[in-house]
């Protein structure tokens, strides 16, 4: 979302509070690929922080809560996860502020850092397409729907956790292991 900061950098205010939700779906601000097993929900991204201004120094701090579906890595089935983490930026109000000028090296050359940093667009920022990138590493790299998920038959490919689905002569075989097994009996 668009946050005005008009008043900030009128030094009328020195505080700006907000808090919205939005998705990766609708927002304008351009953002960083989520995994393609990702799915958020409509406005499950919750923002909720302030816009401080300390001496000049102008800072965002929000706490960020995500919700998002995706698949159980080993049996397919929906699993709904939620994350919660604080995001931070300094905010770059114009290229003479102090926090520009202490990243200008003695060459007069900017040093390359950028992370840390939203940046003013007409009295507005927009932190969302930053939210979504640190959001893709708060990321866990798999979800399971449970700890001991038994994954899908090998043979039928229904999940195991469902019950009896009549294969039960086999049991599951790593397919990695299987190849090992297939290439040990030929062995013999
Ligand atoms: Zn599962
Ligand atoms: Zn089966």
């Amino acid at each position: 979302m668009k946050i005005d900061i008009t008043e900030i950098m009128n030094r009328r205010q020195y505080e700006i509070p907000f808090s919205y939700s939005f998705d990766p779906g609708k927002t304008d601000a351009e953002c960083v690929d989520l995994p393609e097993d990702i799915t958020i929900p409509e406005n499950g991204i919750k923002v909720e922080g302030k816009i401080t201004d300390n001496l000049g120094i102008i800072t965002l701090k929000a706490h960020i809560k995500a919700d998002y579906i995706t698949p159980c890595a080993r049996c397919l089935e929906e699993v709904h996860g939620n994350l919660s983490f604080d995001f931070e930026r300094t905010v770059l109000a114009d290229n003479t502020s102090r926090v520009f000028e202490s990243h200008i090296t003695d060459d007069g050359e900017w040093d390359g850092s950028t992370d840390d940093f939203l940046y003013v667009n007409e009295a507005s920022v927009i932190p969302d397409a930053d939210i979504i990138e640190e959001l893709s590493l708060e990321l866990p790299s798999f979800t399971l729907c449970s700890e001991d998920c038994p994954g899908l038959c090998p043979k039928c490919g229904k999940p195991l956790k469902d019950g009896d689905c009549g294969c039960k002569e086999e049991k599951y075989v790593n397919p990695q292991m299987a190849i090992l097994q297939k290439l040990l009996e030929n062995d013999n």
